[in-house]
């Protein structure tokens, strides 16, 4: 039997924003005119190729947790601002649970997760640079290491993630702690309430656990799955709920099994938000997604990712 994660890690923010709509221009084929494109036409061009939801069994998230879902209009209303128009930095860490202590990844984990993460976000600058020892000591005398229990707590990261961003004097958009300790939710008291990833958008922290992710021999940043559920958690921060329309990355998950079947792809509604946000060149994001996950060796991954790149480039010509 795997223990089942239980928390229900859905965003409820309700706070309603202005948002200010953005066009892209992309240059059409044989003219200099420039093509706008917004958030809603990106969606309707993709949506042909959304695949549906996967079914679900006991178990599984759906069976246990009730989803509203979130549509594209839904998202604008919780989405605030923060600080991504100062900082587009997402600042990634690893937590050390042996000692407490936040560390630089390691060389071999870095070339493999910064290209996908520039890739999949693209605009957002991601740093893995280690903390000053200016900020270690602040984070050590501010006292919230002591509060950590034998158990490594979701909340308790992600405050500690929060603690970062606060510390640096240009704090970044989201401070994201990765762990090799099971992460557990601390209102849970069952043995087995662990939990894979959790992500709080006001606060700008994450945290994700690649304990349950391991494979024989292989690093954990070349995992399909540990990446499947990092892109979700900083999607989550960026105010994108689970997702109940079609299959992808958003889909919450409950086990392995769900985990590794998880897309790593947005659906159309899902892909529109975050471009309501980045801003990003959507030609550009799924031919580097192919090559990226082409080079990893995720097939169903990149060609779906080529798949999607045609059918954009088909409708431009259109
Ligand atoms: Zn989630
Ligand atoms: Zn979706």
């Amino acid at each position: 039997m795997l223990p089942i994660p239980r928390r229900n890690h859905l965003i409820r923010t309700k706070t309603k924003i202005e948002i200010v709509e953005f066009k892209t221009h992309r240059p059409r084929h044989n003219s200099q005119k420039t093509e706008p494109m917004t958030s809603e036409g990106l969606r309707d061009v993709l949506l042909p190729w959304a695949a549906p939801l996967r079914g679900h069994k006991t178990g599984d998230w759906l069976s246990e947790n009730f989803e509203e879902g979130q549509s594209l209009t839904e998202f604008r209303a919780a989405w605030k601002p923060r600080d991504i128009d100062r900082s587009q930095r997402i600042q990634i860490f690893r937590y050390d649970n042996s000692d407490q202590r936040l560390k630089p990844l390691s060389d071999p984990a870095i070339p493999p997760l910064s290209e996908i993460l520039r890739a999949y976000f693209p605009r957002v600058e991601f740093v893995f640079t280690a903390l000053s020892d200016q900020q270690q000591c602040a984070l050590v005398s501010s006292g919230i290491e002591k509060e950590n229990g034998r158990r490594l707590g979701c909340d308790f990261l992600v405050n500690l993630a929060s603690k970062v961003r606060k510390l640096s004097p240009e704090p970044p958009f989201a401070v994201t702690l990765l762990t090799e300790t099971d992460l557990h939710d601390e209102t849970d008291s069952s043995a087995d309430g662990w939990v894979f990833g959790y992500s709080e958008p006001n606060k700008g922290g994450i945290c994700v656990s690649w304990e349950r992710c391991k494979r024989d021999g292989e690093d954990f940043s070349r995992s399909r799955c540990f990446v499947s559920l990092l892109l979700h958690e900083i999607c989550h921060v960026f105010y994108i709920k689970h997702c109940v329309s079609f299959d992808c990355l958003m889909n919450g998950v409950n086990s392995e099994e769900e985990l590794a079947a998880q897309s790593l792809h947005l659906c159309p509604e899902c892909h529109a938000k975050l471009f309501d946000i980045l801003r990003f060149d959507p030609f550009d994001r799924f031919a580097s997604l192919r090559k990226i996950f082409g080079g990893m060796a995720w097939k169903r991954d990149g060609s779906l990712a080529a798949n999607l790149l045609a059918r954009l480039k088909e409708a431009n010509t259109n």
